[in-house]
Formats: structure tokens, C-alpha cells, sequence
């Protein structure tokens, strides 16, 4: 797929909410969009992800026939807080190094019937998606995974890195243990955010923004203390990596 397009190309899309495309896909989530999803369900981050998520709980878990365990008869169950990659499609989304994006769309899903015609802009799109808060989102939190992913590197291959609220209650002031995959308990933000406010005696965030805004506060800190006590670096400038908001979404 080549990115050739960019916000002031013609574009629009009428999605006929099938569910077909939301077959055999592999949909990556972040903290901020299993939040959200939550939210909606009326249920913890720390539930969904046990329900929900595969990877771990990096992406959303399909069903045995390979659909999202959110598609129903009368399209997306969690649709006002669909991942971005959701919202984005059928366009794909390509950032360079130097902060600058291209979009490409997608073949079309067989039997999608959605109309795509030129009514827009690929810009007009993106704003009738909700797209912007969520690649902002996406931004910061890649920048706080590619520091993490730095700081792994620098404690080695075996390293188990267990942030504030992780299943082990080691708590912001754990020291980086050996051991197992990573990235679950960083994506569960109320576990995450309940033993940060506790550490302080501060309230939880009730509303989503919020919560994000203070998850990755959370984050940040958690890691500026790793970083200083980790030992010396061996990789070199990985504070500066931006990989997960620099990819494709
Ligand atoms: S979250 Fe919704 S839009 Fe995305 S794949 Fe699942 S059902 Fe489809
Ligand atoms: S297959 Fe086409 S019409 Fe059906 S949900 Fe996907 S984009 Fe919409």
C-alpha cells in the first residue's frame, strides 16, 4: 500500500456499518482507546482486558470465526469509542520522522458496500471521525513506549518492566524485575491510575480525558524514576524515540 494522499485530497465514505471488515483484522489498542471502550461497557480497564484484548492487551480479541467480539447485527458495539485504527478506515495513516503524514486507503473489504466518492476531503473525513484527540493520544503515549522500549533495551532482553498498579501491586517505586511481558498492566489505566491517586491520597479522575491526561503524567514519572535508576546507558538516545506514534495507523 503506498501513502500518496494527504488532508486536501478528495475523499468521502458512506460505511453501510455491515460488520464485514471487522473480520480477521488485527486491532491494535493503547490505554487511552481501552478506556474508552470500558467506559462505554460500563465496565474496569482491568475487566476489559481479561474479556476483551489479546496480546497482551495490545490488540482486541476476535471471536472463533476470526470477528471482533464487538461486531453486532446492527454494526460496532463500542462505535463512539472505536480504536483510531477503526475510525480511520478504510484509510491507512504513515507519519515520517520528521512529523509529517500521508494517507492511503485500503482494497475495499469484499461485498462492502460502503459508497466512496469525492464529495470531501480526506481532511473532512478525519473530522467527522473523531480522529484528531485520538492521534494526539497516540502520540504521546508512542513516545512513552519508545522510552520504555529504551529502557528494556538497557536492562536487557529479560527485563519485566511493572508500572504503577500492575497485577504484582509493586507499586511506582518498584525496581525493574526479570521476567514477563510488559505491556498489559501498562494498558490498564484504572489499575494504573488507583494506585497512583492511592500512593497520594488524590481522587481518581471521573471523566476520560482526565484520567488519560493523568495516566500519562503517571507514566511519565514512573519512568523519569526508572531512568534514574537504571544503570548506565548502553543504546544511546532512546528518550527521543517516538516508534509507536511514528508507525502506521
Ligand atoms: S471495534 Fe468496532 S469497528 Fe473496530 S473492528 Fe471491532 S466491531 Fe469493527
Ligand atoms: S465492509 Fe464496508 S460497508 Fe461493511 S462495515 Fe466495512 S466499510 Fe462499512
Amino acid at each position: 500500500m503506498e501513502f500518496r494522499l494527504d488532508r486536501r485530497d478528495r475523499f468521502s465514505f458512506a460505511c453501510r456499518a455491515c460488520g464485514q471488515c471487522c473480520t480477521g483484522k488485527v486491532i491494535m489498542a493503547g490505554p487511552h482507546e481501552i478506556l474508552g471502550m470500558s467506559r462505554q461497557l460500563g465496565i474496569g480497564t482491568t475487566e476489559f482486558l481479561t474479556l476483551y484484548s489479546a496480546n497482551g492487551g495490545t490488540t482486541l480479541r476476535n471471536g472463533a470465526d476470526g470477528r471482533c467480539l464487538f461486531v453486532t447485527p446492527s454494526g460496532c458495539r463500542v462505535h463512539p469509542s472505536r480504536p483510531l485504527v477503526c475510525r480511520l478506515y478504510p484509510l491507512g495513516r504513515a507519519t515520517d520522522a520528521a512529523g509529517g503524514e500521508r494517507f492511503a486507503m485500503f482494497p475495499a473489504q469484499d461485498g462492502c458496500r460502503a459508497a466512496v466518492g469525492t464529495d470531501g476531503t480526506i481532511a473532512d473525513f478525519i473530522e467527522s471521525q473523531g480522529v484528531e484527540p485520538y492521534l494526539e493520544w497516540s502520540r504521546r503515549y508512542g513516545a512513552l513506549y519508545g522510552r520504555m522500549l529504551g529502557l528494556l533495551e538497557r536492562l536487557g532482553v529479560e527485563a519485566r518492566l511493572d508500572p504503577p498498579g500492575a497485577a504484582t501491586e509493586a507499586g511506582a517505586d518498584a525496581a525493574p524485575a526479570a521476567g514477563a511481558e510488559p505491556l498489559s498492566s501498562w494498558q490498564d489505566i484504572d489499575a494504573s491510575l488507583a494506585a497512583y491517586c492511592r500512593a497520594r491520597g488524590i481522587a481518581v479522575p471521573a471523566g476520560i480525558g482526565e484520567a488519560i491526561e493523568l495516566h500519562l503524567r503517571a507514566m511519565g514519572e514512573w519512568l523519569d524514576d526508572l531512568e534514574a535508576r537504571a544503570p548506565a546507558a548502553s543504546l544511546g538516545d532512546a528518550e527521543d524515540d517516538d516508534d509507536k506514534g511514528a508507525g502506521r495507523t
